[in-house]
């Protein structure tokens, strides 16, 4: 992101909540989860409880069945206070699930949450390695010996707080960014929905009837449209582009460039926004199935206009003046291509991913073809059928039942379209040819008169975008949450929120789901007065800053890290300073400062050496140390 003035340093320490002399030992508890037989079906619990209690400063460590529960987060509460534990280590699932959930129970101990380690010897050490429960069991030992280790070296942090700006702003008018934008107004967030085309409602614009629920797509555009339009929470801009993004959670600047109104760039300040930008329909190579070579080959979103001008009361489907005898629709176009098979696309990456809404959409249309022309011959060609949603396979039962004849084709060839010999003769001027696999492999040609390309989705061009916001894509190109289950509206950069097909192929149901989702989680981060942020960011020390900029230089965040000028000892010099609202704690710059002169709070060096230090020492109680296995 480019640069930002404001500067939020990171938080000074606060002394902690229950103060011990400096050379007091500490006083450590671990509790080790049997996460209902997830972890003590194959690690030792009891003998990693035993064994662990004998490491330095541990003065308790017992087994819980499900530490996460109630009971188990009360007794590390309870235990904090009646036992005057200083630092606390649970061993149980993956910290993404319930680490937030044990700092609390530390807090109502009266504990700062930071002096907390989670380990995970779930993932980690019992289903890892279910098949050594022997290795599985020292490497939860090891890895809690790590945790106890570093809660030597760790003093409390506070979260970094900065001010909130309630007001969201979603990029992209489609049904996805009016539902986020109409879900969040709803709550009492003001929003700026930014539109770049000239209307509202994105690809559905130009569907007629829409599967599952066959209504016509304007009536849930127009719906939507006239929520966002009517809001008094909500701003349109039309025709608008989003030219620069700065700053952090809470406290984007962004400009934008309406072009209808001829105004060149307007600035505003947002606390979250709601990337909606939707995707673009796959178009195919020049030739490619005779695709812009032969005018009876179409794309799907091509038919469905032709469907849609054709008047209900006509009597024959006709195309460039041609009667429509025949139709063959082809599946998986610009989808599942596979590695030699198939062209890449001008971007030179293959479309791996299946677009989903293709082969409902072609059977749908397969069934209107046949009941309003009955007389109309459909042949559908497809690799896989993939009518995942629910009431959607009723489409493809309902299809064989109409009469379209199915034939399958192996991914690895193909059908091939071509002109027939005697084009222009009565069966039609085009055929499909294919070796069937519905007939062990026949070698099957239909003539037809038009060719249906079942084309998918593709990523949207949002090139800069990404840029000016570091935001992932995936392998495919769509945009990447964090985590498809556990955090699967968020990407990396806190205060960004993905929904609809920006991320992936979706239908319309799964669009709007992901739309009320960004929507609540951005309305949730707007219920605090202030962001608060995990202190995991890097601080410079600056008795060791040198100002050889390295750190700068190395920084991927834009404006997380900058030199400025200083006076030191009576001299004007240049040092180092973390943006604590943009850093992101990568640690990147603690990798090149030759004089160690920045660290990451929570996961400085030291502390590091002695995980590994804990990691590599002899197991208490155990006279030979079992081989090291290996840690992840
Ligand atoms: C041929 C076809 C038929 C389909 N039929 C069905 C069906 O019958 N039933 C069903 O459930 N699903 C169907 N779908 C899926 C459906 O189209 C999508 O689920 C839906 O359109 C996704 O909406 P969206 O808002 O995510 O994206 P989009 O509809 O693509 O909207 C994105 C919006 O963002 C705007 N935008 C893009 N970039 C920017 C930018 N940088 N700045 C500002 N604005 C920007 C675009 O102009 C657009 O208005 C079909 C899909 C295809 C391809």
């Amino acid at each position: 992101m480019s640069e930002h003035n404001q500067q939020v340093q990171p938080q000074k320490n606060k002394p902690m909540q229950n103060e011990r002399a400096a050379d007091a030992p500490l006083r450590i508890g671990v509790y080790i989860c049997r996460c209902g037989g997830n972890i003590s079906d194959v690690v030792d619990v009891d003998r990693v409880a035993e064994t662990v209690k004998l490491l330095p400063d541990v003065v308790t460590a017992k087994v819980h069945t499900f530490a996460c529960s109630d009971p188990g987060q009360q007794t590390i509460t309870n235990d904090i206070l009646e036992q005057n534990l200083d630092r606390v280590v649970v061993a149980s699932c993956t910290p993404f699930l319930h680490e937030q959930t044990f700092r609390g129970a530390v807090s109502r101990g009266g504990l700062n949450p930071y002096l907390y380690e989670h380990v995970n010897i779930r993932e980690q050490a019992s289903w890892a390695h279910k098949h050594d429960p022997e290795g599985a069991t020292i490497k939860a030992i090891r890895m809690i010996a790590a945790a106890v280790g570093k809660l030597h070296h760790v003093e409390p942090l506070e979260q970094i707080k900065l001010p909130n700006h309630r007001r969201a702003l979603v990029v992209g008018g489609g049904i996805a960014g009016m539902k986020a934008a109409s879900e969040l107004a709803g709550r009492g967030i003001k929003v700026l929905l930014v539109e770049s085309s000239q209307r509202l409602g994105g690809q559905l614009n130009d569907r007629g009837r829409v599967y599952p629920t066959e209504r016509d797509a304007k009536e849930l555009v127009e719906e939507l449209a006239r929520r966002v339009r009517t809001h008094s929470n909500i701003e349109i801009l039309m025709q608008s582009n989003v030219t620069a993004v700065s700053g952090f959670i809470g406290n984007f600047k962004v400009a934008i460039r309406t072009e209808a109104a001829g105004i060149p760039v307007t600035e505003t300040t947002v606390g979250a926004i709601i990337m909606a930008t939707g995707f673009r329909p796959y178009v195919p190579q020049d030739g490619e199935f005779l695709y812009r070579t032969e005018p009876g080959v179409v794309t799907m979103p091509e038919f469905l206009q032709l469907l849609r001008s054709t008047p209900d009361a006509a009597r024959k489907l006709t195309w460039n003046g041609r009667v429509i005898r025949n139709i063959a629709f082809l599946h998986c176009v610009g989808s599942r291509q596979l590695d030699g098979v198939h062209e890449p696309p001008p971007n030179g990456r293959l479309n791996t991913y299946c677009s989903r809404t293709c082969c409902t959409t072609i059977l749908q249309q397969a069934l209107e073809v046949r009941h309003r022309f009955p007389s109309v011959g459909v042949f559908d060609f497809y690799r896989d059928i993939r009518t995942y949603g629910r009431g959607e396979e009723n489409y493809y039962s309902a299809a064989s039942r109409a009469g379209v004849t199915f034939f399958r084709y192996n991914g690895e060839e193909p059908p091939r379209v071509e002109l027939t010999p005697r084009a222009r003769a009565k069966e039609g001027v085009l055929s499909v040819t294919l070796n069937d696999t519905l007939t062990w492999g026949t070698e099957l040609s239909v003539p037809v008169d038009m060719v249906v390309l079942g084309t998918g989705m593709m990523p949207g061009e949002i090139a800069d975008l990404i840029e000016q916001m570091k935001l992932a894509t995936g392998e495919d190109g769509f945009l990447q949450e964090v985590h498809p289950k556990l955090r699967p509206v968020e990407v990396s950069v806190n205060g960004i929120l993905l929904a609809g097909t920006a991320q992936g192929p979706m239908n319309i149901q799964e669009t709007l789901a992901a739309a009320g989702a960004a929507a609540v989680k951005a309305a949730a981060m707007f219920a605090r007065e202030d962001v608060e942020l995990n202190p995991y960011v890097a601080e410079v020390d600056l008795s060791r800053c040198c100002g050889e900029a390295l750190c700068v230089t190395q920084c991927d965040y834009e404006g997380a890290l900058q030199m400025v000028s200083m006076e030191v000892e009576g001299a004007t010099v240049e040092r180092a300073q973390v943006n604590a609202g943009l850093c992101v704690g990568c640690g990147a710059c603690v990798a090149v400062c030759p004089n160690r002169a920045i660290d990451v709070n929570g996961w400085r060096l030291d502390q590091f050496e002695a995980m590994v230090d804990g990691i590599a020492a002899a197991i208490p109680g155990q006279e030979c140390t079992p081989e090291l296995v290996n840690i992840h």
